[in-house]
């Protein structure tokens, strides 16, 4: 069976290199192999994402030569199905209300907890009382909604990373403002539209355990295969950002330096030779050893074509 891939952006500013190099090569791993490939907003979050960075990152990926299958689907369309699925984990008994505010998280965690890694969350809310849940329902705390994970160990293969193993925290899976969390969101999407290769960028490997997590918990279908791809960083060493300059095809259209140009740069970061249509180049020599390849840190000064050199 050919494989489905996605690329999911966040509406909330604009896609940068790191971002663009990332997409290309999801794009070129799907359909090198014959697969179809998805375009996924991920709009979850009514607070941040605005209708106007979804306008400019689907064109943003169309000029750098990404095309996708079918029309963008937009988290904010399925609330449904995420409330759903959350119902079923509810029902299993699998959930659990918590109340704490992030500065409690923050305190409690920072304390050591056994297996659970640095940052979980250890499970303060897990074991309340009808009694006491009552009571900080009454006292207007909204509560969000956590999975008993109860720290299972899950391990998986990464094709950048390697075996990659994760030790699960009861982590959330809506918050206290009713918004369904990007881990349950994106579970679901991927089995719903049947995405069989997740490949994104690499500081979304913690998350793939629990992701795999909740799959099983759901009984649904999960990804086959994963990878996470090597960051774009800045001159500084830091993960990309605004302030490293001009990062985003807008900022570098207005230095003159269009897309076609920024494209050719990218993958000629990844191979020798991008030729006169990189994108098309990329897809047809595509190989899987190009999502190790270690992305350039973005030369000071910002210039693309330099990403290749
Ligand atoms: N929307 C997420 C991001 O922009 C990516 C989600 C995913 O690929 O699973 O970081």
């Amino acid at each position: 069976m050919p494989p489905t891939g996605r690329y999911a952006p966040s509406p909330t500013g604009s896609l940068h290199l790191g971002n663009l190099r990332t997409a290309l090569l999801a794009w070129a791993s799907a359909r090198h192999a014959g697969g179809r490939f998805l375009l996924r907003v991920d709009d979850l979050d009514p607070q941040r994402s605005r209708p106007h960075w979804v306008t400019e990152q689907l064109a943003d990926l169309r000029a750098i030569g990404i095309d996708w299958d079918g029309d963008p689907v937009h988290q904010s369309d399925r609330f449904d199905r995420y409330a759903a699925a959350i119902d079923v984990l509810a029902e299993r008994g699998a959930t659990y209300e918590c109340f704490c505010t992030r500065a409690e998280i923050r305190e409690a965690a920072s304390a050591p907890h056994g297996e659970l890694p640095d940052g979980a969350y250890p499970g303060t809310c897990r074991e309340l009382t009808e009694r006491e849940r009552a009571e900080r329902r009454a006292s207007g705390r909204p509560a969000a909604l956590r999975v008993r994970a109860g720290a299972e160990r899950i391990s998986f293969r990464d094709e950048v990373a390697g075996t990659s193993a994760g030790i699960v925290d009861d982590f959330v899976v809506r918050r206290n403002d009713g918004v369904p969390a990007y881990n349950l969101a994106t579970t679901v999407d991927d089995a719903e539209l049947g995405v069989t290769e997740v490949v994104r960028g690499a500081d979304l490997l913690g998350s793939v355990s629990r992701q795999i997590w909740l799959a099983r918990a759901l009984g649904i279908a999960m990804p086959e295969r994963w990878a996470h791809v090597p960051l774009v960083l800045g001159g500084d060493g830091e993960r990309l950002a605004k302030r490293h300059g001009a990062v985003a095809l807008a900022d570098l259209a207005q230095q003159g330096v269009g897309p076609a140009e920024v494209t050719r740069g990218l993958v000629a970061g990844l191979e020798a030779d991008p030729g006169d249509d990189p994108s098309a180049g990329l897809l047809a020599r595509f190989t899987p050893a190009l999502l190790r390849v270690e992305a350039a840190p973005l030369a000071q000064g910002g210039d693309p074509a330099a990403q290749g050199q």
